[in-house]
C-alpha cells in the first residue's frame, strides 16, 4: 500500500520538538528512538491510544502539534512499563508521556471526555482513603460515575469476569483492605499536597 502524501496546507510547528527536548521530562531522550515500534506492538492498552508512543513520538519530531497535545495517548498510558522495559535504546517512553499529559493539561489540552477524570477521582478516592487501591470499589464508582442506569449496564457486562476473579482468588470479598498506619498515611498525603503547592 502506498504512503498518503503529507498535506501540504497542514502547520507544522517546526519548534516543537525543541519545546518537548527541552521541557518534557525524558524529552532529551526522544532522538534515540529509531522507530522500531517495540513499544507500541506492547502496549497493552494502545487499541485506546489515538496513537501508539512510536508514532506519537514521531509527529512530535515532525512538529505536529496540536495533534500531540490533543491526543489521548499521553493520559490513557497506564504506566506499566512495558514498553520501557522493551525499548532497544532506553528511551524512557512512560515519563515522557506522563509528564507530557500534565503538560498538555496545564496548557488546556485536557482531554475531551471525562472518563479519565472520573477514573482518576475513583483511584484517589481509595487510596487517600484505603492507602491501596481496592479494585471492585474503585471499578464501582467509577461505574456509577456514568450515571445509575449506565453504571449498572457497565457492571452487568463485566459480572462474569468478576465473578471468575473471586472463583480463582483474584479478588477478595469483604471489608476492604486497608493500610495499618492511617495516622501515617494522612501526614504523607498532607505533605504531598504540601509540595504540589509549591510547585
Ligand atoms: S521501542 Fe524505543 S526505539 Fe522503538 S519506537 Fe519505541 S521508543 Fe522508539
Ligand atoms: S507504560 Fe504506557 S505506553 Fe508504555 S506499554 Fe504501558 S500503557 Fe503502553
Amino acid at each position: 500500500m502506498t504512503a498518503p502524501l503529507p498535506d501540504s496546507k497542514q502547520k507544522y510547528d517546526l519548534n516543537f520538538a525543541r519545546w518537548v527536548y527541552e521541557n518534557v521530562n525524558g524529552g532529551d531522550k526522544l532522538g534515540l528512538c529509531m522507530q522500531c515500534g517495540a513499544c507500541s506492538g506492547s502496549c497493552p492498552i494502545g487499541v485506546q491510544m489515538d496513537y501508539g508512543p512510536r508514532k506519537l513520538f514521531m509527529m512530535i519530531r515532525a512538529g505536529m502539534k496540536e495533534e500531540v497535545l490533543s491526543a489521548n495517548t499521553q493520559y490513557n498510558c497506564t504506566s506499566c512499563y512495558r514498553c520501557v522495559v522493551r525499548c532497544p535504546r532506553g528511551v524512557p517512553v512512560t515519563y515522557i508521556l506522563q509528564d507530557l499529559a500534565l503538560k498538555s493539561a496545564e496548557l488546556g489540552y485536557a482531554p475531551k471526555t471525562t472518563e479519565n477524570v472520573n477514573f482518576a477521582k475513583s483511584f484517589w478516592w481509595s487510596a487517600k482513603t484505603f492507602g491501596r487501591t481496592d479494585e471492585r470499589l474503585v471499578t464501582a464508582l467509577y461505574y456509577m460515575s456514568f450515571g445509575l442506569k449506565e453504571g449498572y449496564s457497565k457492571a452487568m457486562d463485566n459480572l462474569k469476569i468478576a465473578l471468575g476473579f473471586i472463583k480463582k482468588g483474584r479478588m477478595h470479598i469483604g471489608m476492604p483492605h486497608m493500610v495499618k498506619d492511617r495516622k501515617q498515611l494522612k501526614a504523607i498525603l498532607a505533605k504531598a499536597r504540601e509540595i504540589e503547592k509549591r510547585q
